[in-house]
């Protein structure tokens, strides 16, 4: 199977409201560009610095989406270019992001990233504290950021009743925040759900789903 058949399987399975994030981590940009030249143009990358190498070389109409942890020291390098940052879970880094945005006369749209997972090594915010964030007065004077949705991981395991409550728990968050709507927060978007569970977080509510390994084969990290 090519990337492009990969990529038209997976999309011929996705409903018309949910976006594919083709996760390119990793991977070198001649597997980018033949997804590019398969029609697609959302691409997610885990690492600032490689994304901001991506983005040099590829051609420009392409969204580059922050999917990874994100470090505050780093987010200059992507504030020119950076289409979505989902793994946002502290205002600190969202002051951080606003920043940058205006320096290159922006407005950067962000994911608030939610800690579904019951693993300590996953990162985010309670929904308590993403709800205090986006009710607080120091968010509403952040004029060059836009909070666009929400982001969860879930826990990496097999028990699918885990993985289907953890993604219904970031539904039900969303549901809870998107009355929040003001300048700079319209909530409109859950990113949830990789390869192995893309089907079952769209069937809890996803309406972006982050695909590396169904696309482009197995990650090698050597
Ligand atoms: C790597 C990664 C993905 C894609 O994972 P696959 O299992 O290869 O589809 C999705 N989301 C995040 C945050 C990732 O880091």
């Amino acid at each position: 199977m090519t990337i492009k058949d990969n990529l038209e399987n997976i999309k011929s399975t996705l409903p018309d409201h949910v976006t594919l994030v083709a996760v390119s981590k990793t991977k070198p940009v001649s597997d980018i560009l033949e997804a590019y030249e398969a029609g697609q143009r959302v691409f997610g990358e885990n690492k600032i610095q490689e994304m901001a190498s991506k983005y040099e070389e590829l051609p420009k109409d392409i969204e580059w989406h922050m999917i990874g942890h994100v470090q505050r020291n780093k987010v200059k390098y992507m504030g020119s270019f950076v289409h979505l940052i989902h793994g946002v879970d502290s205002l600190k880094l969202l002051e951080e992001i606003n920043k940058q945005a205006l320096k290159h006369s922006r407005i950067i749209n962000c994911l608030l990233q939610i800690k579904i997972a019951s693993e300590d090594s996953k990162f985010g915010m309670t929904p308590n504290d993403a709800k205090a964030l986006l009710q607080s007065i120091d968010f509403s004077e952040l004029k060059n950021i836009k909070v666009t949705g929400v982001m969860g991981m879930a826990t990496f395991t097999n028990d699918h009743e885990q993985i289907e409550n953890e993604f219904k728990l970031l539904k039900s968050t969303f549901d809870n925040l998107s009355s929040l709507t003001s300048e700079n927060c319209e909530l409109q978007t859950i990113s949830m759900g990789m390869s192995g569970d893309y089907k079952l977080a769209i069937d809890c509510g996803s309406t972006m789903v982050r695909v590396g390994s169904s696309i482009f084969g197995a990650r090698n990290y050597s």
